[in-house]
């Protein structure tokens, strides 16, 4: 029997769990070798998980390391591989250059230092995020705000720009290493009102971070119920980006304020807003412990609807087998299969990237496999900076093999839905890869 079905045939079995307040406690790198499962791995090998945890962000908690990672199958197991370094992160020269520092005793100036330079090769802000993406206001950039695609908002609070765990590929790296300058986030609800306000064309708002539901539910609320009020009808639909289902159930089951967060959505919904709760599994082992289907099964009663997006990683879910299960179990649970992203250009994107085509057998082999309720998926798409662009196909046009591309969402609302074609390439990884077919110069958006 599905662990899922297990779970609603014996809830009274869990009941316990649910309960119990949950201390959470959390491992950053200088308190790796305090886990338990590392001390007992050889030196060699914690030492090289302190040479790329030095790099890039490094959190774990203890739920992730007792409930979802199998310790008997690491360094394969894919939520060791989401949430713990490996070597393979840092390209050979730099990973042998933190290793000699670390192995040396070399003080933590230099180590920082050193660390900073090779991070510098990592692309913080993919797609012209911090770049093209913020909006102004009495021509004041607004700097935990991006506006994108015309009918949605992204914010950032700064109360929600952590994680109760980091995914080892995470594209929001550049949030977790301390860096002021590089950090997307705000603490002006004021300013996102009245932005908010001043813009009917939006529809969409998505508070997103880090994770949004590491906030308490006293600072969610401050940005949620204004939303209420009179010259908001507008906005929507509310959208809250968060992996807190897979890292932190107890966010909506046992926590102080997991009641109060359950009755703030519920008052949103009753008032007539759509809340859309964004989940990020990247597999499906993530789904399957009683915590989880606890946290999806009050979200729903509390009138939330759910979707899932993930990108396709290497090491991590690059089988099709994978998605398709994590799917299934999805629309079972009630979660509409909603984005399958395309790993993007930033961080240690050499470890996890796929090629596009492969990709895109991914994507049909595992479409293939279920029925028509998970195919509301949509990709595999490639937030590139020009915008979303999805792979439609592989197929031969006058002799030509090609990808057949289109734009869910566009800088220019016009370029969505029009197919076009690139040169099939079987190496290539990210849109900027891509020539276009048929000899032509240049894509008809690059006009
Ligand atoms: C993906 C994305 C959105 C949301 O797009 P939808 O197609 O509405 O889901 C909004 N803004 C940015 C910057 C995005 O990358």
């Amino acid at each position: 029997m599905s662990k899922i079905l297990q779970f609603y045939r014996q809830r009274e079995k869990y009941q316990d769990l649910f309960n119990e307040t949950q201390r959470f406690k959390a491992y950053g790198e200088r308190q790796l070798d305090n886990i338990a499962q590392i001390q007992r791995l050889p030196e060699e090998q914690r030492l090289a998980m302190h040479a790329v945890a030095s790099v890039l962000p490094f959190r774990v908690n203890q739920y992730v390391i007792d409930e979802l990672i199998d310790w008997t199958n690491i360094p394969e197991d894919p939520i060791f591989q989401l949430t713990f370094p490996q070597p393979g992160m840092l390209e050979e020269e730099d990973f042998a250059r933190m290793e000699q520092l670390l192995r040396s005793g070399a003080d933590r100036t230099a180590v920082k230092q050193a660390a900073s330079e090779i991070r510098k090769k990592f692309n913080p802000h993919p797609a012209g995020q911090k770049s093209l993406n913020v909006p102004t206001f009495d021509n004041e950039p607004l700097p935990g705000m991006q506006h994108k695609y015309r009918e949605t908002v992204l914010f950032f609070p700064s109360q929600g720009q952590t994680c109760h765990t980091y995914c080892s590929f995470c594209f929001r790296w550049a949030q977790f290493i301390g860096d002021k300058d590089l950090r997307i986030s705000s603490n002006g609800s004021a300013q996102l009102h009245q932005y908010l306000k001043s813009h009917k064309t939006i529809s969409d708002l998505l508070i997103t971070g880090g994770d949004p539901m590491v906030m308490k539910t006293k600072y969610l609320e401050q940005y949620l119920l204004p939303l209420l009020d009179r010259g908001f009808e507008h906005i929507q639909n509310i959208r809250i980006g968060t992996k807190a289902i897979s890292f932190w159930p107890q966010r909506f089951v046992s926590d102080g304020d997991s009641e109060s967060l359950l009755d703030l959505i519920e008052r949103m919904v009753k008032a007539g807003k759509h809340i859309a709760i964004m989940t990020h599994f990247n597999h499906w082992r993530e789904m399957e412990t009683p915590l989880a289907v606890e946290a999806i099964r009050r979200l729903r009663s509390a009138g939330a609807t759910l979707r899932s997006q993930s990108p396709v990683i290497r090491n991590i879910n690059d089988d099709p087998n994978v998605w398709a299960k994590m799917w299934r179990m999805q629309t079972r649970l009630g979660i509409v299969p909603y984005y399958m992203f395309v790993e993007r250009d930033t961080g240690a994107k050499h470890y996890f990237e796929v090629p596009l085509a492969r990709v895109y057998r991914i994507f049909r082999e595992a479409v293939k496999q279920v029925s028509g309720l998970s195919r509301t998926v949509r990709g595999p798409s490639m937030s590139a900076t020009p915008g979303k662009v999805e792979i439609q196909g592989v197929g031969e046009i006058r002799g030509e093999k090609v990808f057949v591309l289109r734009f869910l969402q566009g800088r220019n609302p016009d370029w969505v839905q029009r197919p076009f074609f690139a040169r099939y390439d079987e190496q290539a990884t990210w849109l900027t890869d891509l020539k276009p077919a048929f000899g032509e110069e240049r894509f008809f958006f690059e006009n």
